[in-house]
């Protein structure tokens, strides 16, 4: 398990654009043909790295020639891109694939290829080899840069392409992308991850922790803060981790400072910190820099020190606790948002409890909270001591319970006050209204218009419940 990084060489990714301007030629003769571009489908399952990485398949199914479209039925192209942290991800993605057969039927020149995490594992790599016979190829996390020239092979070939690389851990730049959002940008910082805790599939399906140059990362925010982005969301499995694989001093926490050094109104977020390794300075860096959002997404999965332990988390309840206080007194104003595991193997009722009193000294914005889910050949799979799934459901409810009534407490703290929020658009749940969020990621609603989609607005806070607040614009 101890990969190499391998830095892929500006010749491979020119070669690369060979193969898309070979691509760019097949689309040409089928609008020749048909009086129209082929479109391509680009679905993603999973976290925000997944939603990074399939901007950048978009990005080069645009670049060889394919429209992008959110509808898969009228699709020349779909790219599955999957998520294996939990099962019930990797039964959503096996269900959807296995719903597309059908259009291969209505166009049977329809190209289906998956990637991602979950078919970066050897079981899941097998199972759509045999029973998803109409998925035309499939490519593992690390392969996704060679995407032009596995489907111009598909397109060759026509046989059925299996792209995978355990031997190396790939570090790329210059691929094309095209972001979804004009003024919200992800950017990855590293890849990969070292930690191992015993529950977690990451590490099998991501492979070693590698960060990217700071010039690249750098370079690429400068242009995005030039064309008016308006926010980055620095992205890793471990932040606190960037830059030891380098060879060069320089941590997170600086490369934070010399983004905030950069020109242009913007907000910098970043995710994820594991507690084991938040620093001092990374709260100092925070509490400094106006850029950087006050707040801090610190995942402590579970509140009893026997189950972190088992769990392989390094640090215990104190220590985490101690790191959330030094944080609550360097930036008074903090939110802070934690990830929560419930019904870890051998987890008593007691030790479950000890999760709430975390929510409840903490007092978290919010919580993702995770029912427990058996990963195959993680640690904690293999475990005595399962807990069932009526009892790991009643955790969830309780959990949520508690949590739900803390964020409704915090949301009503800020009716009255006015509050500067970052405006994303139409509300999904209430087409009158926009929607936003504010430094701590909390979702304000607003009436408003179109010409606010993308700019900073002061909004006053009118009224709040447990999953947004609402206001109205100030200026
Ligand atoms: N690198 C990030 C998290 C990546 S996975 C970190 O360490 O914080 C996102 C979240 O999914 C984890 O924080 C954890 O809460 C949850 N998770 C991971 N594996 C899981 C499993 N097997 N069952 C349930 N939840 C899981
Ligand atoms: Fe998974 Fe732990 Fe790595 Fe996060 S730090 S990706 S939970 S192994």
């Amino acid at each position: 398990m101890d990969n190499k990084t391998v830095n892929i060489t500006q010749e491979q990714i020119d070669l690369q654009y060979s193969f898309m301007a070979q691509m760019r030629e097949k689309t040409r003769s089928f609008f020749e043909e048909k009086g129209r571009m082929p479109k391509a489908h680009v679905l993603t399952f999973g976290c925000q790295q997944n939603e990074a990485d399939s901007e950048y398949i978009a990005g080069m199914a645009a670049e060889m020639g394919y429209t992008l479209t959110e509808d898969a039925t009228e699709a020349d192209l779909i790219v599955v891109n999957t998520c294996a942290v939990r099962e019930h991800a990797e039964l959503r993605a096996l269900s959807i694939t296995g719903q597309f057969k059908h259009l291969k039927k209505v166009n049977p020149e329809l190209k289906i290829g998956i990637c991602g995490c979950m078919v970066t594992q050897e079981h899941r790599k097998d199972d759509i080899k045999n029973k998803y016979p109409y998925v035309d190829f499939l490519f593992g996390t690390n392969m996704l840069w060679r995407f032009p020239e596995i489907l111009l092979e598909s397109f060759k070939k026509k046989k059925r392409l299996f792209y995978f690389d355990h031997s190396a851990d790939n570090i790329w730049e210059g691929l094309p992308v095209e972001r979804k959002s004009e003024f919200k940008a992800w950017i990855s910082v590293m890849y990969g991850c070292n930690n191992f805790c015993s529950y977690c599939v990451v590490p099998y399906v991501r492979g070693r922790e590698r960060s990217r140059d700071p010039k690249e990362i750098l370079n690429q925010i400068k242009e995005l803060a030039e064309k008016g982005y308006k926010e980055f969301t620095l992205l890793g499995q471990n932040v606190n981790s960037y830059g030891k694989d380098l060879c060069i001093d320089y941590d997170f926490s600086d490369l934070l400072t010399d983004i905030c050094k950069i020109d242009g109104d913007f907000w910098v977020r970043f995710m994820t910190s594991h507690p084991k390794d938040a620093s001092k300075k990374l709260i100092d860096t925070i509490s400094r820099e106006d850029k950087i959002v006050k707040h801090l997404h610190l995942p402590f999965q579970a509140g009893n020190d026997r189950v972190l332990k088992l769990m392989n988390r390094k640090y215990d309840s104190k220590g985490y606790f101690e790191l959330v206080s030094y944080a609550k007194e360097k930036i008074p104003s903090v939110g802070l948002t934690s990830d929560v595991i419930v019904g870890f193997p051998t987890e008593t009722d007691e030790e479950f409890e000890d999760t709430l009193k975390m929510l409840k000294k903490v007092e978290f914005d919010s919580v993702y909270s995770f029912i427990y889910s058996p990963r195959k050949d993680t640690p904690a799979a293999a475990m005595e001591g399962q807990i069932p799934d009526e009892v790991k459901k009643a955790r969830f409810s309780k959990l949520l319970e508690v949590q739900n009534s803390i964020t409704k407490d915090l949301n009503t703290e800020y009716v009255g006050k006015t509050i500067k929020v970052l405006i994303e658009g139409k509300s999904k749940s209430d087409c009158e209204k926009y929607t936003g969020r504010n430094d701590k990621n909390r979702l304000v609603h607003i009436d408003g218009d179109d010409s606010l989609v993308g700019k900073f607005c002061r909004v006053k806070i009118d009224r709040a419940d447990t999953f947004a607040m609402y206001g109205t614009v100030i200026d």
